[in-house]
């Protein structure tokens, strides 16, 4: 596998600071993915199988599509569980920071995390890294997933052998949910050659993803169904698709975590649509999902006007106006982004 060149004096720090077991927290971005429990979790077995005592601390809840990966039903959730959460925290010797770049992203867990003071490592793949908020901080924004950049470090670290069938699960469903079932052009020969690796410890490609992608609740089909039919407008002038979800169209379809996953991806499978964006309403908040193909980049509309950010091509964020008001704050936007949203070619 291709040497990212890590850095060989962090390297050195880890290795001594993991060399004894240790009480270890891994946490992750507030409403974790696929990519974000899979890491953690991968991470939480091979820490394990190394004699280490592991807690993966999350933020707030994570979609039931997700619960078949193993130590899932052991996985502390800070918004259900705060005082367990922080007795964890409290705890832990050693905090990994996973798939995320900003502490701000773990939102309601911000100051708990912050008043921590045991060394934090950072692994994540999002763009421009807070500096100082981890005291090592591995972030490659070319990989695709915090899965496969976790996996070039174990190797890195010779910590690999360490691998299970349980860890390479985990890991294989976040490097394919992050990467759209290794469609997206994050993916490379580094990308196939972990997933080679992972796959030598039994992983079974069709199971996984029949389990994250075929356990569809009959409403969230019918929600799903009822979004595209009812709530997509297109802009064609633009090349850009809207949805929206209200909290009544929620309610309606019994909504549950995770049920508008995916969403929005099908804007993008329409004909010459470049940009697609989901709005939907959240705890009193509109929260944003944006995607894009090719070299029109969601993150600087996610930042600039939406106090967001994410990838070039999939990114989120969210605003305090009415879900109206922020659908027409966008869609005013889009004048001046008009000259790369009509371009014909790339
Ligand atoms: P999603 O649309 O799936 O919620 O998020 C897409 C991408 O944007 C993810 O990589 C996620 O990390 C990033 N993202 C989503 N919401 C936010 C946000 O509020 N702030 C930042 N910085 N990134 C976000
Ligand atoms: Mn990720």
């Amino acid at each position: 596998m291709a040497n990212y060149e890590f850095n060989t004096q962090d390297r050195k720090s880890i290795k001594d600071l993991l060399s004894s077991p240790k009480e270890v927290v891994i946490t992750t971005h507030h409403k974790p993915d696929g990519d974000a429990l899979g890491s953690s979790l991968g991470l939480l077995h091979i820490l394990r199988a190394m004699g280490h005592h592991v807690t993966v601390v999350v933020p707030s809840e994570f979609p039931a599509f997700l619960n078949w990966m193993k130590g899932s039903q052991d996985v502390i959730d800070f918004i259900r569980n705060p005082k367990s959460a922080r007795e964890h925290l409290a705890k832990a010797e050693v905090i990994f920071c996973l798939d995320f770049n900003d502490p701000s992203r773990v939102e309601k867990m911000h100051a708990d995390l912050m008043n921590v003071k045991v060394p934090m490592i950072l692994i994540d793949h999002h763009l421009d890294p807070k500096k100082g908020f981890c005291d090592y901080q591995f972030s490659y924004s070319s990989i695709g997933s915090t899965g496969e950049l976790l996996v070039h470090l174990m190797v890195d670290f010779g910590w690999d052998e360490h691998l299970n069938r349980d860890s390479a699960e985990c890991l294989y469903a976040g490097i394919m949910t992050d990467t759209g079932s290794f469609r997206f052009n994050s993916v490379t020969d580094q990308t196939h050659l972990v997933i080679a690796r992972l796959m030598k410890e039994g992983v079974r490609n069709d199971r996984i993803h029949e389990l994250i992608y075929d356990t569809n609740s009959f409403m969230r089909t019918k929600f799903l169904g009822y979004t595209l039919s009812e709530k997509m407008q297109q802009i064609a002038e633009y090349n850009v698709i809207i949805f929206t979800a209200s909290q009544s169209d929620m309610d309606r379809f019994k909504h549950e975590s995770g049920d508008l996953e995916g969403i929005v991806n099908f804007g993008l499978s329409i004909k010459k649509m470049k940009v697609a964006a989901l709005f939907s309403e959240r705890d009193g908040l509109v929260k944003i999902s944006f995607r894009s193909k090719g070299l029109f980049s969601v993150k600087e509309i996610a930042e600039k006007y939406f106090e967001g950010g994410g990838h070039k091509n999939a990114a989120g964020g969210r605003s305090k106006l009415n879900l109206e008001d922020t659908v027409k704050k966008f869609v005013d936007l889009l004048p001046i982004y008009k000259e790369e949203l009509q371009a014909e070619t790339e």
